[in-house]
């Protein structure tokens, strides 16, 4: 059986890429070798490299201003690389605390300057966005994290200001049609929504590097990628070609405008269910909801162990919430099919009929 996979990441990928990678495991293209024994300097692999940075800047809708590059180290490496290449050690960054990921980000930032925390919600557990909050004009940067994936929340309105934005878009990458250029800097682990773990994707507006006056260590410096177009030295090879198989899949299933919808729809029925049902209780804002990752609770923690346990026995994984969390998380990835939404919303309709 075939489990339904809602974990948080690394998540479910199409099935049609993972059998497209198994072929490029055992021949790549038909070339005799496989795509683990190429090298990155390869005419084979530098038409991976460039299809996939062109793919991305065409579902973004990118100007020309903007150069995409697949990197090393995780998004934990960006909230390092980001200030270390945007904020002298006398500037200040703004910051959102909204979560896990990015008071991480605040804490890697506050190594290379000052940070401005304009807006919290840990007042209230993370259970909200704060989005009223004004932005000091001589800000660097104002950095989000537009997904909670912890929490479960997400921005679906982003904030306007003059000062550039900075944006993790780990969880919720390729999951909407949105105005990719109002942001000045834009980073994603592959492993959530676009790829197999092992490359950040970095798009960035080449305008703002450059502009601060720390020496930066060649390897982090993001104008060195650019140069190099993004082989300056030997990427995760076959996670940038499993990030082109799912950008060729996202394309070819009708792009941004379609996950969209499916992420809509997919979500618009867990939450209903979640809310018709009194045994369970999903205690984030309403319109601060994620469309990606839903988190909730059953209020009594024996019923919501053996709620997790059902899922279990019946071929639904992922489904514990982050260990400093607890309760019940679901993650509706581009590849997750409506049905498995259906088949989770039918265990908790029948548990709460039975417990309730
Ligand atoms: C998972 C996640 C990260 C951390 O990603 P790594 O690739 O493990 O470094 C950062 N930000 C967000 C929003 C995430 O969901």
């Amino acid at each position: 059986m075939k489990l339904h996979n809602f974990n948080s990441g690394p998540s479910i990928l199409p099935q049609e890429v993972l059998e497209q990678a198994v072929n490029a495991i055992k021949n790549f293209n038909g070339i005799g070798l496989s795509i683990l024994e190429i090298g990155h300097r390869t005419n084979w692999f530098l038409d991976v490299m460039q299809e996939a940075r062109f793919l991305v800047k065409e579902l973004m809708q990118l100007n020309d201003n903007y150069e995409v590059l697949f990197l090393h180290g995780g998004a934990t490496t960006q909230f390092m690389q980001v200030p270390m290449n945007l904020l002298d050690s006398t500037e200040t960054a703004a910051y959102c605390d909204n979560g896990i990921w990015g008071s991480k980000a605040i804490k890697e930032a506050s190594v290379f300057g000052n940070v401005n925390i304009v807006a919290s919600s840990k007042d209230k557990n993370y259970t909200y966005l704060n989005k009223n909050f004004d932005i000091p004009t001589n800000n660097k940067y104002l950095h989000i994290t537009t997904n909670n994936t912890v929490e479960g929340t997400q921005w679906h309105q982003f904030p306007k200001t003059n000062v550039p934005i900075v944006a993790d878009m780990s969880s919720d990458i390729f999951s909407r049609e949105i105005n990719f250029n109002q942001f000045s800097l834009i980073y994603a682990g592959a492993q959530k929504n676009m790829g197999a773990a092992g490359v950040s994707l970095v798009v960035i507006d080449k305008n703002i590097v450059g502009k601060i006056s720390r020496k930066i260590s060649p390897i982090m410096n993001y104008q060195n990628h650019i140069d190099a177009d993004s082989v300056l030295n030997t990427p995760p090879v076959f996670a940038v070609y499993v990030a082109l198989l799912t950008l060729r899949w996202i394309k070819k299933e009708g792009g941004l405008k379609e996950m969209q919808k499916r992420a809509e729809q997919k979500s618009a029925l867990l939450y209903n269910t979640i809310d018709s049902l009194p045994l369970f209780h999903c205690p984030i804002n309403k319109e601060d909801r994620s469309k990606m990752n839903a988190v909730f609770f059953i209020d009594n923690e024996r019923l919501q162990n053996n709620f997790l346990e059902e899922c279990k026995q019946n071929g639904m994984i992922g489904v514990k919430g982050y260990r400093t969390m607890g309760g019940i998380r679901v993650s509706m990835y581009n590849a997750l099919k409506y049905e498995s939404v259906e088949t989770i919303t039918q265990l908790m309709k029948y548990f709460a009929n039975k417990n309730g």
